[in-house]
């Protein structure tokens, strides 16, 4: 991912083979910040992940924690103008966390959005 954190070793393979998947699409998105072992930046909520290695937050700047009414839909949208949340992880970057293992924190619902959280799910770290 361009810069070096701790994760547990089985998460760190599958990072692997999503970065591969990146490369593979010709994915440009720019990962700026990257952090899974503890992120002095993350928000609450999600810290047993990370105590484990086992999340991995991006780009915390544009991508927030955010705890609130969900909008009716949570369209990609890097410049707000739905009105909605703000984030910018775009759908290519998403589905390739999917593929391999990880859940993604935009999706949890419930009034919680943590847009900048990949959680792995693949096996119980
Ligand atoms: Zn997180």
């Amino acid at each position: 991912m361009g810069s070096s954190t701790q994760v547990n070793k089985k998460v760190a393979d599958c990072l692997e083979a999503v970065e591969a998947e990146l490369k593979a699409n010709n994915v440009t998105y720019q990962i700026r910040q990257f952090g899974c072992l503890r992120n002095p930046d993350a928000q609450i909520g999600d810290m047993s992940y990370h105590e484990y290695g086992a999340a991995c937050d991006i780009n915390w700047d544009t991508n927030p924690y955010v705890q609130g009414s969900p909008p009716a839909s949570l369209p990609y949208d890097p410049n707000c103008h739905a009105g909605g949340h703000c984030y910018d992880i775009p759908p290519e970057v998403r589905s390739a966390f999917d593929h391999h293992g990880f859940f993604w924190g935009g999706n949890w619902g419930h009034t919680i959005y943590d847009y900048m959280h990949f959680e792995w799910h693949g096996e119980n770290p």
